[in-house]
């Protein structure tokens, strides 16, 4: 897609530091390395994000990240732990509009990376929940 960073990338058109490919997947270092060896798995068509996949194509691009995510095992030895992000639309933090997978190798609390989830259970009976999964379970049927 004309315009877009990441398919120039895949083009060749830009540089980038290349970790893994094949004939569908592209993985290469995230250029702000949020912690060393921050790495985006990315589709090489365009895939703009996670509301546009093809169910086999979303299937592909997942089943790479497994074996990516053991080799920074194998090359981070300081590595404890990985956050695996993908980000979609704007107000999710999406700044590139071709569909990527963050993996964030993690070594320690305070290494660059920060992700908080705020527990609101307190607000919410097994009636408010019912009705919310009732929503989206209608729509998946
Ligand atoms: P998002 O904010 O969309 O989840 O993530 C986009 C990511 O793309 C950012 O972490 C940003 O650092 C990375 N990025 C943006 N432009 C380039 C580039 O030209 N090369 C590389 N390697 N990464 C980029
Ligand atoms: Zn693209």
């Amino acid at each position: 897609m004309e315009d877009c960073i990441f398919c120039k990338i895949v083009a060749g058109e830009i540089p980038c530091h290349k970790v893994y490919e094949d004939e569908l997947v592209l993985a290469f270092l995230d250029i702000s390395q949020v912690t060393p060896g921050h790495t985006l798995v990315i589709p090489k068509q365009h895939v703009t994000d996670i509301f546009a996949y093809e169910d086999d194509l979303a299937g592909q691009v997942f089943a790479r990240i497994p074996k990516i995510a053991r080799a920074m095992e194998q090359a981070f030895p300081d590595m404890k732990g990985l956050n695996i992000v993908n980000n979609n639309r704007p107000l999710a933090y999406q700044s590139v509009f071709h569909s990527h997978f963050h993996l964030i190798p993690r070594y320690h609390k305070e290494d660059g990376f920060g992700l908080t989830f705020t527990n609101h259970q307190a607000d919410y009976d097994a009636e408010s929940l019912g009705q919310i999964a009732s929503k989206l379970s209608n729509q998946l049927s």
